[in-house]
């Protein structure tokens, strides 16, 4: 059964490889895509469509939905391929950005009408959602969120600013958490879906599109201003908002980590390919030892932060809790790609300064990675949180 799992993982890693190599990537070539300029919707369409046909779009969600089911290690194995090939669109072909991985989680918390009005759209791939938790003063501190909601007959009114929120330019709806005032209370976190129909209409605006450094124009600011969304759109239970995020802490921090270590690897081949090439002093740089020992910590960095990845993904996939493993995964693989970057770009020379070379725009990527999805102070915290327990 075992090695069943294994071959047909193997034959899933083949098959996107071929889905890149033969399609992908020459259709990015053929239509000059840039991942810093705006993608056209009519291109995001065509792979998922495209990764839907091939089985890997939803690949993580049940059987019922379209999915198989995979394993969080077939999720990150599939992960780690797509984004080292460097690919514009790596992460539209599983549905990474605004699709199914979003939900994937989250999907027993939905009820029987909001699968089909809003899951169903989006395991297709006809739809797009972002999760909007994060404010200008509510970051690493979820719990200070200053959105509210009140109660107003079957609706509810939500008021308040997020920001950075990733797919928020094209997504159908936002998944947002609020604090609702509940009378005499504190006030307690619940999840809203708020539908783009209602943009402009009822309070709702998409707010400033923020380019990180990274270039990508996929985040932005969401507005609620007097929005009006109806109480059949909390998702889960009054008060259980923050629990649809905690739900997936672990299993996002993990695939994320799968993602930064794909990211690596590319960067290392990239490397390897540069230095074997590029000649100095009439030798290719790959005969400088300097040169070898950079390529050999890029490789043994990359090793270790792959293994540790592994680990606590098999561990979450037999059922065990760990928190800690997740965030030395995110923390660690975060860092290294990091410091594999900054030595892709020395290797690179100037070549690897140049605005727009593959090497310089994924060491501005990777540099947000310390930060996104938790921060590195933030993961550190949840260790030691977890070594100090009682
Ligand atoms: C590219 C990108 C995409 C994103 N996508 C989304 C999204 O889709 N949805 C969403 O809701 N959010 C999203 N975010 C927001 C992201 O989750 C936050 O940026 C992150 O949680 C950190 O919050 P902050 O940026 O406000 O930093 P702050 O919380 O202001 O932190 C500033 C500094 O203080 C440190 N710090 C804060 N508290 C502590 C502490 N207790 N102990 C030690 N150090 C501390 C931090 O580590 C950091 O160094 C995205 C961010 C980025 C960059």
């Amino acid at each position: 059964m075992e090695t069943l799992m294994i071959e047909d993982l193997k034959g899933l890693l083949k098959k996107v490889q071929g889905f890149i190599q033969n399609e992908l990537l020459p259709y990015e070539q053929e239509h000059q895509l840039n991942a810093e300029e705006d993608i056209p919707m009519e291109t995001i369409q065509w792979v998922r469509k495209r990764s839907r046909e091939l089985g890997f779009y939803g690949i993580n969600l049940p059987k019922e939905y379209g999915g198989q089911d995979l394993s969080l290690k077939g999720l990150c194995l599939l992960k780690e391929e797509i984004a080292r090939s460097g690919a514009v669109l790596w992460g539209q072909v599983i549905g990474e950005i605004g699709g199914p991985l979003r939900i994937g989680q989250m999907l027993e918390s939905f009820t029987e009408e909001q699968k089909q009005k809003y899951v169903l759209p989006i395991v297709t791939g006809e739809a797009s959602c972002c999760f909007a938790l994060t404010e200008p003063n509510a970051g690493s501190d979820a719990f200070s969120i200053e959105t509210t909601a009140v109660r107003d007959g079957n609706d509810y009114i939500l008021n308040g600013k997020k920001h950075f929120i990733s797919a928020a330019p094209y997504a159908d709806f936002a998944i947002v958490i609020a604090k609702e005032i509940v009378e005499g209370g504190k006030g307690r976190i619940t999840a809203f879906i708020v539908d783009k129909q209602t943009q402009g209409k009822s309070g709702f605006e998409l707010g400033k599109i923020q380019v990180p450094m990274s270039g990508e124009r996929i985040h932005a600011e969401l507005l609620f201003n007097q929005c009006r969304v109806p109480a059949s759109n909390i998702i889960g239970a009054p008060g259980k908002g923050l629990l649809l995020g905690l739900k997936r802490i672990n299993t996002n921090r993990a695939s994320h980590a799968a993602g930064f270590v794909g990211m690596a690897q590319h960067l290392l081949d990239l490397s390897i390919q540069q230095a074997k090439t590029r000649v100095q002093f009439g030798r290719p740089i790959s005969d400088f030892q300097a040169i070898q020992h950079m390529l050999a910590e890029m490789a043994t960095e990359i090793y270790a932060a792959r293994s540790m990845v592994y680990d606590v993904v098999e561990k979450i996939d037999r059922g065990e809790e760990d928190r800690a493993g997740a965030s030395m995964a995110k923390l660690f693989a975060s860092e290294v790609t990091n410091r594999v970057a900054d030595k892709a770009v020395q290797i690179f020379g100037s070549q690897g300064l140049v605005k727009g070379h593959p090497v310089e725009k994924m060491y501005r990527s990777s540099r947000m990675y310390r930060i996104l999805t938790g921060t590195s102070e933030i993961q550190k915290n949840t260790i030691a949180k977890e070594l100090l327990k009682a």
